[in-house]
């Protein structure tokens, strides 16, 4: 019998000699030693998990899965896509560094490019990544660092990647690749010349839109380190619940990714024969303005995101997101599900009007995260909304 005035204290896990099936999930924040000695050895080894904060088990776990399909080595999770770009920028920059961005990055990198680096003596330019010469006069003689996204969002343009490594190459900067929407799947940055990738895994990698959390890994295990020391320094560590969740979404994202692209291809190839749709973009669609290039980087394949632009202002906007019931109409991407954006009420609502033309961002634009469910639901459903959207036309 245990004492019962020792319940406050924990209890040595039953095993009975057998193996669970299932990835164990480990919340605890700390871990203990026998003595000062033994601590002592397993901080200096880094061979042991101290401090959840510094690593954990499920963080280790979902690290090397991702790291297997990076072709990365030391990769580490984060508590955000975001704290994954923040943990790459306060691990390699200094102030009076300079990094050139894609122009079309995700939002809250283009924030931090705009506001929050500069804020920190950090400048930037941001630069066409689909023209090299855009990214070469962006370079200055301080510039450490190249972030661009492969494939843009929304608007779904694939970025001059073979050009642009060969131009980090020659002036010596770091190239770094978030790889969120073409996921390795599709393109693996550090076999295409880049020295630095970048998840949010929040979106295809979990899949399920129930874990917040990102990635960094490297070519260079030196690189990862001194990424990773920020990561801890400050504190951009993921739960153990999320990499738990994480991990068990992998375990299906070959299969999700793959029925998503035939459906997204299906999907983009019924939309572009709807009436009243102005244009489709897939990048495995031929009437791509990047199609060969995307062919050529991407394998032949497209990925699971297009956009489209209906005829019609927010009216008809409205009526399709109303009328398309059972796509969620979400701002997000990557979940098991459909679901739908409209980037000018969204993600793109504080960019200024001019900026949203040039890219061709109008109230009929929306981008779509497609799913894993039956392609003629989705053509059915979709067909409805753009009918409806049609009846209500401003
Ligand atoms: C969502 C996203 C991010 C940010 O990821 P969070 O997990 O939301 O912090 C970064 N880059 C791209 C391309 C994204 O789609």
């Amino acid at each position: 019998m245990t004492d019962p005035r020792t319940t406050v204290r924990r209890t040595d896990w039953p095993q009975g000699g057998s193996t669970p099936l299932v990835t164990p999930l480990q919340p605890s924040v700390v871990y203990r030693s026998r003595d000062p000695d033994e601590l002592d050895a397993q901080y200096s080894e880094g061979s042991a998990f101290t401090y959840a904060r510094e690593g954990h088990p499920n963080a280790e776990v979902l690290a090397r899965k991702i790291d297997a399909l990076e072709g990365a080595r030391d990769g580490f999770v984060t508590g955000s896509g975001m704290s994954a770009v923040g943990a790459m920028f306060l691990g390699l920059l200094s102030a009076g560094d300079h990094v050139v961005g894609a122009d079309q990055l995700y939002g809250r990198s283009l924030r931090m490019m705009r506001q929050d680096l500069p804020r920190l003596g950090i400048e930037t330019t941001l630069a066409d990544a689909t023209d090299v010469e855009s990214v070469r006069r962006a370079l200055r003689p301080e510039t450490r660092l190249i972030l661009v996204e492969v494939v843009s969002n929304p608007t779904i343009r694939v970025a001059d990647m073979e050009r642009i490594a060969a131009l980090a190459k020659e002036a010596g900067v770091l190239l770094a690749v978030d790889n969120t929407f073409t996921t390795p799947r599709l393109f693996q940055p550090l076999a295409q010349g880049a020295d630095i990738v970048i998840h949010s895994v929040t979106k295809l990698l979990a899949g399920h839109s129930d874990a917040t959390l990102g990635y960094v890994g490297a070519k260079d295990p030196k690189l990862a380190a001194k990424m990773m020391e920020a990561n801890v320094t400050f504190g951009l560590t993921a739960s153990p619940f999320d990499c738990w969740l994480a991990e068990r979404g992998m375990q299906s994202f070959d299969l999700r990714l793959d029925k998503a692209e035939a459906n997204a291809r299906a999907l983009g190839d019924a939309l572009a024969e709807m009436e009243g749709m102005r244009r489709v973009l897939y990048p495995g669609r031929p009437d791509h303005p990047d199609h060969n290039r995307a062919q050529a980087l991407l394998n032949g394949r497209g990925g699971n995101m297009l956009s489209f632009e209906i005829e019609g202002g927010r009216a008809a906007a409205n009526a399709l997101a109303r009328a398309a019931e059972g796509i969620a109409f979400a701002p997000t991407l990557g979940d098991v599900g459909t679901t739908l954006s409209h980037p000018n009420s969204s993600s793109h609502r504080l960019v200024p009007e001019e900026d949203r033309k040039a890219v061709g961002i109008s109230e009929g634009f929306f981008r779509v995260s497609v799913g894993v469910e039956p392609a003629d639901l989705l053509i059915e459903e979709f067909g409805a909304a753009v009918a409806a959207a049609r009846a209500v036309r401003d």
